[in-house]
């Protein structure tokens, strides 16, 4: 207590309880401006972070370890959403089967589509693999809008977050300028760490893998690794037993050494193709969050690119 200001003993208690009555208006105050960001995913979210700053808390409905596709829509994340000023999501029909489920049982208009608390980021990358013609369930289970796994190059991260602070700024157009900045820094940041990043597996002349899903078509095109084929014949289709061995075939005549996929799938087919062909398997996280040492965007991919490099080198 600051004798100054209440030098006299009998003031002590009154000045407590002012204090505490400022401390509770602050708390709460700051509470309520800080913009309340909700995200599907945490790569999301990290973005979010490194742009917000101070002025926003982030939370992802998805842990990085989860298969994002997949995820029951709990009580507890309508109450997440209910709470949100803006919900960020990543769109290309990613979450198409929980989301949307989410937003209506959350009862929080500011959300809904086409409202300003609602951002779609697919809108602001090119995305891949587009299917051309009529898509059908016969091609698997295929995104009409193209490959939602963007956030996996690492130069879609800029544009993420240039889509995030422009809308931050215009919910929260007081610290405009701040947001405007940080995107900034991250996009400068990124920038240096791509260049290392690429000249690291550069190290390695016409690197070439075999996936298990399409997780990994916006990081392989980034660093210009070539995938021969996947472990699954089309999009969240197993593989049968001939698929597998045409595969096996195919990675014996190109000596794959690797077999990429994200660690939340199942390993089965894929140590069964490593063992008829030598090939390693490299199960990685494919999300911030995704594994232990992946805590932000940037060390998501100084983990993906140690390990590449560390597999690609072996002999
Ligand atoms: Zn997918």
């Amino acid at each position: 207590m600051n004798r100054h200001l209440f030098p006299h003993s009998n003031n002590i208690g009154f000045a407590a309880c002012i204090l505490g009555l400022l401390l509770t208006l602050f708390a709460a105050g700051g509470a309520e401006a800080r913009v309340r960001v909700v995200t599907t995913t945490e790569d999301i979210a990290a973005i979010a972070r490194e742009v917000g700053g101070n002025f926003i808390e982030a939370e992802s409905i998805t842990r990085g370890m989860q298969d994002a596709h997949f995820i029951e829509a709990k009580p507890s994340y309508m109450l997440k959403v209910n709470r949100a000023d803006l919900l960020i999501h990543q769109g290309l029909d990613l979450e198409i089967g929980w989301l949307p489920l989410l937003v209506t049982g959350a009862r929080n208009p500011q959300v809904r589509e086409g409202q300003p608390g609602s951002l779609d980021l697919s809108s602001a990358i090119v995305p891949i693999e587009v299917p051309t013609g009529e898509v059908g369930r016969h091609m698997g289970d295929v995104h009409p809008g193209g490959n939602p796994h963007y956030p996996l190059d690492p130069a879609n991260g800029p544009l993420m977050a240039e889509a995030i602070a422009k809308r931050l700024g215009e919910l929260d157009p007081e610290n405009r300028a701040a947001y405007d900045a940080n995107r900034q820094r991250f996009a400068n940041r990124i920038a240096q760490k791509i260049a290392e990043w690429e000249s690291r597996l550069a190290a390695f002349p016409d690197p070439v893998v075999v996936t298990y899903h399409t997780t990994w078509s916006y990081f392989l095109r980034r660093f210009g690794i070539e995938s021969i084929g996947s472990v699954e014949p089309l999009p969240g289709v197993p593989p049968s037993p001939a698929h597998l061995g045409h595969l096996a075939e195919t990675m014996k005549r190109r000596k794959v050494k690797i077999i990429l996929q994200a660690n939340y799938f199942e390993k089965r087919h894929s140590e069964l193709l490593g063992r008829q062909t030598g090939a390693q398997v490299l199960a990685l996280p494919v999300s911030v969050g995704g594994a232990p040492g992946a805590e932000d965007y940037f060390s998501l991919f100084d983990l993906l690119v140690d390990r590449l490099a560390k597999a690609l080198s072996q002999p």
